[in-house]
């Protein structure tokens, strides 16, 4: 059973480890250096991404997971996980840090102050069986991707979408995979799956 640890300085934390567990993996909660080397993929939940990425310096973390990133650990992030993930952020904190990742820009609270949350049925590649029930909370979306990084779902337009239609919001690059969404508070565990069937795959 493939062992993956799920970030837990901040966030839904409990959410992930519940579906990662649903889907025969071993899942811990993590919060020290220490922890990363046993890691076959890491999770990185939604939150506060600036406060998370404070967390991660005090913790030790920012440094040691960087590398275990750089090095090929697979790794999911949703929605504040997925700014963590990208090599730079629109609309960040000056002192946000990046655990970087995935080339692309992501621009932080893009749905708007009025649209704070936002559901839409979402294709997902990769997933031919039905739709992802995508729920968005204060969540970025990607404004841009480099050659190398695979887009797996956008909004679909649609009079609700307004200025989000067309909007890039799941991603994958090699073993790090990213959605601005919560797969982990729907009971669909399909997004989770692809992600455990790429620690699996390795
Ligand atoms: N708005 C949050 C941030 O900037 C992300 C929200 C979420 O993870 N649900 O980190």
């Amino acid at each position: 059973r493939p062992l993956i640890g799920v970030l837990a300085l901040q966030g839904d934390v409990r959410e992930h480890v519940a579906t990662l567990r649903a889907l025969d993996c071993d899942a811990v909660p993590v919060r020290r250096p220490e922890e990363l080397a046993a890691l076959h993929g890491i999770v990185l939940p939604g939150g506060e991404s600036t406060t998370m990425s404070r967390l991660l310096a005090t913790f030790e973390l920012l440094e040691p997971l960087r590398a275990r990133l750089a090095d090929g650990l697979p790794a999911y992030g949703s929605c504040a996980g997925m700014i963590l993930l990208a090599d730079k952020v629109l609309d960040g904190r000056p002192d946000q840090h990046q655990l970087g990742g995935i080339d692309m820009i992501v621009r932080r609270n893009a749905f708007g102050r009025q649209v704070d949350s936002f559901e839409e049925d979402l294709a997902f590649a990769g997933l031919d069986d039905g739709p992802v029930h995508a729920v968005f909370i204060r969540a970025p979306w990607v404004e841009s991707v480099g050659p190398d990084v695979e887009i797996l779902a956008a909004v679909p337009d649609s009079p609700e979408a307004g200025a989000a239609a067309g909007r890039i919001v799941a991603v994958r690059q090699g073993a790090a995979m990213a959605t601005a969404f919560h797969p982990e508070l729907t009971g669909d565990r399909r997004v989770h799956r692809l992600f455990v069937e790429t620690v699996r795959g390795l």
